[in-house]
């Protein structure tokens, strides 16, 4: 008898004017039905096509939409992508205004966004299921006031969202960032062990290990 293992699979689609990435993330183990869960984290501008002929491809089924934040070049594709899958939207409850109110902001926005509220809100310490994958939230204010990174220690993987790049950390100088929240984020990321892969919201991947030993600003602001 063949018996299904849990195999991570994790695709990026860099999409919109930002070259944000939107994250494909499954378990790859097939239901009796033959269709495996899977959920996407960040939803940028013009991923949703790209987004659902994989899913299609890989017979999956998006069981979540999970924001890191609710900055419009993550959370541009939440409605189209909710239409298409039915999935529920996961976020902060502080940064659902970004996705009610995309134009509040005052970022030059060059293209429209359709209003989506959240499903669900996440808290610290929440455990999001999707199939056999258990993602921690971590809350890492800084950045934006509600952001929050998702980690699935069994596979060492950490979506960081903008808290956390190769190289370099978030911007803490749009509306409700702050400097000391995101210093006091990324000390906690940096508790995490060294071989978790770290996918960020822009850039290359990179590891909490590197980013410890490597990164500029984590040694600036003595993290
Ligand atoms: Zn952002
Ligand atoms: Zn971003």
């Amino acid at each position: 008898m063949l018996v299904a293992r849990a195999a991570l699979f994790i695709k990026g689609f860099e999409c919109g004017p930002l070259d944000t990435f939107a994250y494909l993330v499954s378990d790859t183990v097939p239901a009796p039905n033959g269709i495996a869960s899977a959920c996407v984290i960040d939803c940028s501008y013009g991923s949703t096509p790209l987004l659902l002929a994989e899913i299609s491809k890989q017979n999956f089924l998006i069981e979540k939409i999970l924001n890191t934040h609710g900055h419009f070049d993550h959370s541009a594709d939440n409605f189209p992508l909710q239409q298409a899958t039915g999935a529920p939207i996961f976020i902060h409850h502080l940064d659902e205004w970004r996705l009610i109110e995309p134009y509040k902001e005052n970022f030059p926005i060059p293209f429209p966004i359709t209003p989506t509220k959240a499903s669900t809100y996440l808290h610290d310490g929440d455990l999001i299921d999707v199939g056999s994958l258990r993602f921690e939230v971590i809350y890492t204010p800084g950045h934006t006031l509600g952001g929050v990174c998702f980690y699935e220690p069994r596979h060492h993987v950490l979506f960081a969202g903008d808290t956390l790049f190769k190289g370099s950390v978030g911007r803490w100088d749009f509306i409700d960032g702050n400097l000391d929240q995101l210093s006091h984020s990324l000390s906690r990321l940096m508790q995490l062990p060294d071989d978790v892969t770290v996918y960020s919201g822009h850039g290359s991947p990179t590891t909490i290990g590197d980013e410890r030993r490597t990164n500029p600003i984590i040694r600036q602001l003595g993290i």
